[in-house]
C-alpha cells in the first residue's frame, strides 16, 4: 500500500532540499482547485520574458493513463505532461525514496522527482510544482523555504461556470469537483499567497511578484529555523 508509506523525516534533509545559499532558485508550489486555469496562468507566466530567474515547470509522475488533451486533438505526451509509469514502478520510486512528496487523487497517484527539483534549484532555476493541496503542505514539511501560491476562483459560483463552460464533466462530476474545491479552499490559510484568477494578466503579474519579492527576501523558512 502506497498510501502507508511515512514521507516525512525521511531521504535527505531539508538543508539537501534547500541547497546552498545564494544563487538558488526557489521552489513555487501552485495549487487550487479544478478549473480555476491553473495551466493557462503558468503557461501565460513562463512565457513572460521579464521574470527575475529563469523557471521551469516540473513534470511530475503519476499511475494515471495518459487522456487527451488540446480538445481532443492529441494525447497527453509521456515526459512533456507527465512521466506515466505503472503502479509497480510508482511504488519503487516510494520505497527508494524518489519523490519529494506523493499523493492519491481520484484514485490515481502523483508524486514530485526530488533528484530533477534539487538539480534545477542548484543551478538556480525556479522550479513551479504544479501540485494538489496535500502534496504542497508535504513540501511545505520537507522543504521549508518552498513558497505556496493558492490560486483561487474569484467566487465558487464562478468556479462552478468555469468547469460547465469546459464541457468535459457530467453533473455529477462537476457537483464532486465543487465538493472538492471546497475542501481545498479550506486549506488556503496554510499557503503563503492567495491569488485570484480574475484576469490571466493580472493572475501572471501577481506570481511574478510574489517571484520578485521572495529573490529580496534575506530570512526564509529555511533560515529562521
Ligand atoms: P490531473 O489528473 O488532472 O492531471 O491532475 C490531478 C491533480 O493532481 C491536479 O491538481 C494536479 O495539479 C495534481 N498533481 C499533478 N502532479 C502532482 C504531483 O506530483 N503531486 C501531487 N501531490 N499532485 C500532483
Amino acid at each position: 500500500m502506497i498510501t502507508s508509506i511515512e514521507q516525512s523525516g525521511t531521504g535527505p534533509t531539508a538543508e539537501t532540499e534547500r541547497g546552498q545559499a545564494g544563487g538558488t532558485g526557489l521552489l513555487l508550489v501552485v495549487s487550487g482547485p479544478s478549473a480555476v486555469g491553473k495551466d493557462t496562468v503558468l503557461d501565460a507566466l513562463l512565457a513572460r520574458p521579464d521574470l527575475p530567474r529563469p523557471v521551469q515547470k516540473c513534470v511530475t509522475t503519476t499511475t494515471r493513463p495518459p487522456r487527451p488533451k488540446d480538445g481532443g486533438r492529441g494525447m497527453e505526451e509521456d515526459g512533456v505532461d507527465y512521466h506515466f509509469v505503472s503502479p509497480a514502478r510508482f511504488n519503487a520510486m516510494v520505497a527508494q525514496d524518489e519523490l519529494l512528496e506523493y499523493a492519491e487523487y481520484a484514485d490515481n497517484y502523483y508524486g514530485t522527482p526530488r533528484a530533477w527539483v534539487a538539480e534545477r534549484r542548484l543551478r538556480g532555476i525556479d522550479v513551479i510544482l504544479k501540485i494538489e493541496v496535500q502534496g504542497g503542505l508535504i513540501v511545505q514539511e520537507k522543504a521549508p523555504d518552498a513558497v505556496l501560491v493558492f490560486l483561487q476562483p474569484p467566487s465558487l459560483e464562478e468556479l462552478e461556470r468555469r468547469l460547465r463552460h469546459r464541457r468535459t464533466d457530467s453533473d455529477d462530476q462537476i457537483a464532486k469537483r465543487l465538493l472538492h474545491a471546497r475542501k481545498e479552499m479550506a486549506q488556503r490559510p496554510h499557503y503563503d499567497y492567495a491569488v485570484t484568477n480574475d484576469s490571466v494578466e493580472d493572475a501572471v503579474d501577481a506570481i511574478r511578484a510574489v517571484l520578485r519579492a521572495e529573490h529580496c527576501r534575506i530570512h526564509n523558512g529555511a533560515s529562521n529555523a
